[in-house]
């Protein structure tokens, strides 16, 4: 059986633990580096990028999920799970952030893109080798470029900001822009999850 961690420091850990149990997935909340040992592949929670990174930085995790996805496990951060993933981030307001994250993909991510909570909305996005997939994007970044063998993967063409990427891949890493365990979109887990069989 497939054992994915979840990372359980802040944030909507038990929305992303829900959807994978209903698919036959056993979960394994992820507290610090010893949590990680019998997992096969890892979920970065969208919440307070800044939180959930410091917090990762205190326990470890940051140089832990470093070396286990120099290892090929797969990762799937979903919007602060993608700001955590990125080399490259700035606020769309404040502009350099200097937060601390994994720096794991060689894409270039810009925080709050879209505006504050009441900005919030929900759409349908194409994610190459995904499918349509209905999308909550809530506070939610968006991805501004893609190096290397980074590329992304899913655009929204949205009425004030214009098009712009929301999801991205790399090697064994996925970044969401947005919140796929809100609306209960079950595709870009099964997608994941097979990235574990392969
Ligand atoms: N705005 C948050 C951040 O920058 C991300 C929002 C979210 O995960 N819903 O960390």
């Amino acid at each position: 059986m497939v054992r994915v961690g979840i990372i359980e420091l802040q944030g909507d850990f038990l929305e992303h633990e829900q959807i994978l149990r209903e698919l036959g997935v056993e979960t394994v909340r992820i507290k610090g580096p010893n949590d990680l040992r019998s997992v096969d592949a890892l979920v970065i929670p969208g919440g307070e990028s800044t939180v959930i990174g410091r917090l990762m930085v205190r326990s470890g995790l940051i140089d832990a999920v470093r070396e286990l996805s120099r290892g090929g496990m797969p990762i799937m951060g979903t919007c602060a799970g993608a700001i955590l993933l990125a080399k490259k981030v700035t606020d769309r307001v404040v502009g350099e952030t200097n937060q601390p994250t994994l720096a794991l993909m060689d894409i270039t991510v810009v925080r709050n893109y879209f505006g504050r909570q009441r900005d919030s909305f929900i759409a349908r996005v194409r994610i190459e080798d995904v499918g349509e997939v209905e999308a909550a994007f809530i506070r939610a970044p968006a991805i501004v470029g893609a190096e290397g063998d980074a590329r992304i993967t899913g655009f929204i063409e949205h009425p004030r900001v214009g098009k712009v990427g929301v999801s991205a891949t790399q090697r064994n890493m996925i970044a969401l822009t947005f919140h796929p365990e809100i609306t209960g979109d079950t595709k870009v887990y099964k997608y994941f999850i097979n990235l574990v069989r392969k």
